[in-house]
């Protein structure tokens, strides 16, 4: 396949590399070419530009930002069906899947470039008149990873650039391609410097968060990082969004109807192969209901068809990087080793490239590995329950707080067990419904601020009061 142009942008114009690093096809573990390895020269050149073109027009502009970013959104649905490939290529997921991810970042685009942005006013009475504006903050760092590179990257730029930011951003070394591609197909649509993409290992994430130049850090990635991330903002008081890991736990209540839900609950926990941030992570059920849910989604994960994403039919791709399908097979064998059982999988598949099959384990302790921690894979532990406080601790007992869901056909009930779970998002009879117009957060260590929505846009912005005496 012919790779589009994959090159660096910076000031609008792409940039020659002087080194690369290898991009490895999660699907056959071979590598097929090389990324651009951004110098620092390159670096401080991109933040340069980005502040060039936020000292210009760009912010005072809110029309042409908007019609830039229809431009934006119009590009990525002319270019999806050469970007696809693309991304099916380095990340793993099936070629329509993948092709779904650019049309939803297209959707992100039309989305901020139609906001309503104010002003608001708070005070017009006999004293004073007084409104809030949101002004911009200036050039944001973007930083993202591997598993929705596209999409994870508009829900960023979509806001960013609509408030009059400009943004140098930098997708995960795994999968470096579709974004710089991205990159390269909007060249036209926005003025010079207004968006850099810059590729290279993890220490360019590190020497974006502490270069002087940006005034905002939005990143997208694990729960270390992010950490790491907020301790290089905090010395320049830059501002941060951290949307981190999750352990989403998902409660099946007694009047849970296993055959109408069986569906929902594998897509939303094995879709991408299980590595979604907001994946269900956990399933509590009750006991009453425990071995039925076991067998329906057992039967169903077993049927799930697992492939290289450009094979006809193939409904999970490969887990996306070594590193990750080492630890997500060794959280399933750890599981395995201390008494849980695999309904269905438990082991890697034989033959190249990183597939795993897709598993379903019961018996797993509350406190081992795979129950605890993100597995960020297609391997899915089931606990059952007598108690739905028990339940609730259970879900609530960890330093995730991504998302949750509670399933039952009595919706009040199910509503009100959601209500008192501790996580950005809690859905009934649903996971994981994102939309540009819903915010998405993360609670205690799943993250910092918020992003879609309203909510995302005032992210990227400074709250000012204007008041004016009467
Ligand atoms: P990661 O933290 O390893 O990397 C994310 C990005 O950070 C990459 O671009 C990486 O190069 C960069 N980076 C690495 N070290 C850095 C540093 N010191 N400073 C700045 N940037 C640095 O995460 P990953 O493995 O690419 O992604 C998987 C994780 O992302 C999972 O935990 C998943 O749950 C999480 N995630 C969260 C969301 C969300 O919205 N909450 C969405 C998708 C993924």
């Amino acid at each position: 396949m012919e790779l589009p142009d994959v090159t660096m942008t910076i000031d609008g114009k792409s940039v020659p590399h002087v080194d690369g690093f290898d991009v490895v096809n999660p699907a056959t573990e071979q590598a097929f070419t090389q990324a651009p390895d951004c110098t620092q020269d390159q670096l401080d050149a991109a933040f340069d530009s980005a502040q060039r073109a936020y000292d210009s027009d760009w912010r005072a502009d809110l029309p042409a930002r908007r019609q830039a970013l229809v431009a934006v959104a119009d590009a990525l649905v002319a270019h999806a069906q050469e970007l696809a490939p693309v991304l099916t290529l380095e990340q793993g997921r099936p070629v329509a899947q993948a092709a779904t991810e650019l049309h939803a970042a297209a959707m992100w685009f039309r989305y901020f470039a139609a906001l309503e942005v104010g002003p608001e006013v708070v005070q017009d009475d006999e004293t004073a008149y007084a409104e809030i504006i949101r002004r911009p903050l200036g050039v944001v760092a973007a930083i993202t990873p591997w598993n929705f590179p596209v999409l994870l990257a508009a829900w960023k730029l979509a806001p960013a650039l609509l408030a009059g930011n400009t943004v140098v951003l930098k997708p995960s070394p795994y999968t470096p391609l579709t974004t710089l591609a991205l990159g390269a197909a909007v060249r036209d649509c926005l003025p010079p410097g207004v968006l850099n993409v810059v590729s290279g290992r993890d220490p360019l994430g590190a020497a974006m968060t502490s270069h002087p130049v940006p005034r905002k850090i939005s990143f997208t990635g694990s729960i270390p990082t992010g950490k790491r991330v907020a301790a290089a903002a905090a010395d320049d008081l830059k501002r941060v969004t951290l949307e981190l890991g999750g352990n989403d736990p998902a409660i099946l209540l007694e009047d849970v109807d296993p055959a109408a839900i069986t569906e929902k609950l594998f897509q939303s926990s094995f879709g991408n192969s299980g590595q979604i941030c907001s994946a269900i992570k956990r399933v509590y059920v009750h006991e009453s209901r425990y071995d039925e849910v076991v067998e329906a989604l057992t039967e169903r994960v077993r049927a799930a068809r697992v492939g290289d994403g450009f094979e006809e039919g193939v409904e999970l791709g490969p887990i996306q990087n070594a590193p990750q399908y080492a630890r997500v097979s060794s959280l399933v064998a750890a599981a395995l080793d201390s008494g849980a059982t695999a309904t269905t999988g438990g082991r890697q598949r034989s033959g190249p490239g990183y597939f795993f099959e897709p598993t379903v384990l019961t018996g797993a302790a509350d406190d081992s590995p795979i129950v605890a921690e993100e597995q960020f894979g297609p391997a899915l532990p089931i606990m059952s329950f007598r108690k739905v406080e028990d339940a609730l601790a259970r879900a609530n007992g960890t330093q995730h707080g991504l998302g949750a869901s509670v399933w039952g056909q009595d919706l009040e009930r199910a509503a009100a067990v959601a209500g008192q779970l501790d996580s950005g998002s809690v859905w009934v009879n649903t996971h994981m419904a994102v939309a540009p117009n819903l915010p998405f957060s993360g609670a205690k260590w799943s993250g910092l601020g918020v992003e879609n929505g309203p909510w995302g846009y005032a992210a990227f912005t400074e709250l000012q009061l204007v008041m004016r005496a009467k």
